[in-house]
């Protein structure tokens, strides 16, 4: 996934992109949900069917490939796609597939459909780059399973133009990078007007990636989508009501479970449980954890003006957790107060008599008075991140917490 790639540059990056937009912010759809949104907007794709039993399938347009369904990139390589040249070997190939994982996603349904003399392979994206903060449409005449190692090591066989939402996306915008991936004649308008549509439905389904790839010229030279893949900013959930319940599929019961508390989880998987009032905040406590050579194991962020109670169902999320051997919990007192959070830890303390560590870092709004409730019951406060991330993950190196 090119995706990735775009916006990854460093460690610190790729660990947000991980909160992000792995785990909390992406739906990601199947293939075949992908192509049937392409061919909705016009787009062709290879005639197919999609089943969850070798049963009953009957499917006409041999010689066949068979493609498991599963959120995982690189399925080619895994063995996730498969050849089957008559109906006993699609069902057989169906049955297979059907008891496989893939990288370890079970599969679950599989897409059966003609399959295409491939003449060549072409990559054809929408996706959002958050550098310069805008959508880029890419192109090249390099598609298929090695875009990732093309995107590394000849980047410039990859033609970019980035996108003005408000000055839009048009047609002689698509022609220009169409053009430089040496397509040309009767064949400009038709992948022209594929890559608009690309960006139509990038607009429409409120995505951060729409990715042909690859993009098919056939020997008889037809243009298809022969894979498909849309991610979906999750935000936007509330007007793409039809995947709710991928979207429930995708998250781990604590997540569901933060979600519904309005609370941001996501789990990591370190030792130390991490909390803070901000995202921004707490990406910083993890990055800092991280520095000195800790292991965070979750992302958790409070909110602004967290009452006791909700500092309370925080730590016990995080505990839910088995892995946490201690918890690093870092407060920019603003609208939150600070001795509202010390209370809740106290309480939570006090109830479930956990010793696990417990390493406060809090400043600003009733700093004193929180500083002051954390001590009276023995937890001590730190007033800078760095002290306290260095304290929590000594902590929880050495075991040495009484
Ligand atoms: P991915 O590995 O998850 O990206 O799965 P794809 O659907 O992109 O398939 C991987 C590769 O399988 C493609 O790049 C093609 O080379 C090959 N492939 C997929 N469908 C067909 C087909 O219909 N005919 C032929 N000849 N090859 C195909
Ligand atoms: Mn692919």
């Amino acid at each position: 996934m090119i995706y990735s790639l775009i916006n990854t540059k460093n460690k610190k990056l790729y660990l947000l992109d991980n909160i992000c937009h792995y785990s909390w912010q992406i739906m990601r759809l199947y293939e075949y949900q992908a192509k049937d949104i392409l061919s909705r907007y016009g787009i062709k794709t290879p005639k197919g069917v999609v089943t969850d039993t070798a049963e009953k399938i009957e499917f006409d347009e041999t010689p066949s490939v068979v493609k498991a369904q599963v959120l995982v990139g690189g399925r080619g390589k895994a063995g996730g796609i498969k050849f089957a040249d008559n109906n006993g070997e699609i069902k057989k190939t169906v049955q297979y597939l059907l008891s496989t994982s893939i990288k370890g996603e079970k599969v679950k349904k599989v897409l059966v459909e003609e399959r295409l003399d491939i003449d060549h392979e072409f990559y054809l994206g929408i996706t959002l780059d958050r550098d310069k903060k805008m959508p880029v449409a890419l192109a090249s005449a390099y598609g298929g399973m090695d875009i990732e190692d093309i995107a590394i090591n000849s980047p410039q066989s990859i033609k970019k133009k980035y996108i003005d939402p408000l000055f839009g996306f048009w047609d002689f915008n698509a022609r220009k990078i169409v053009k430089d991936i040496g397509i040309k004649g009767n064949d400009l308008i038709g992948v022209t007007s594929v890559l608009s549509a690309l960006y139509t439905i990038f607009k429409e389904y409120d995505a951060e990636l729409v990715e042909i790839n690859p993009f098919v010229r056939t020997v008889d030279g037809r243009f298809l989508a022969a894979d498909a893949k849309i991610l979906i900013d999750d935000n936007s959930l509330f007007r793409h009501r039809e995947f709710e319940e991928q979207v429930k599929m995708q998250y781990s019961d604590i997540e569901l479970m933060t979600k519904m508390k309005n609370i941001a989880y996501v789990g990591l998987d370190g030792d130390i449980g991490i909390i803070g009032n901000g995202a921004g905040l707490v990406m910083a406590t993890i990055d800092t954890v991280n520095l000195y050579g800790g292991n965070p194991a979750n992302f958790c962020d409070l909110g602004g003006g967290a009452s006791k109670d909700r500092v309370i169902d925080a730590i016990d999320i995080v505990f839910s957790n088995k892995n946490v051997k201690g918890v690093f919990i870092n407060i920019m007192g603003g609208i939150t107060r600070c001795d509202e959070i010390a209370k809740g830890i106290i309480e939570y303390k006090n109830t479930k008599r956990i010793d696990i560590p417990f390493v406060i870092r809090m400043v600003g709004t009733r700093e004193d008075e929180g500083r002051k409730i954390c001590e009276s019951n023995g937890i001590p406060v730190i007033s800078t991140m760095d002290e306290a991330a260095k304290m929590i993950v000594r902590l929880v190196r050495d075991n040495t917490y009484n």
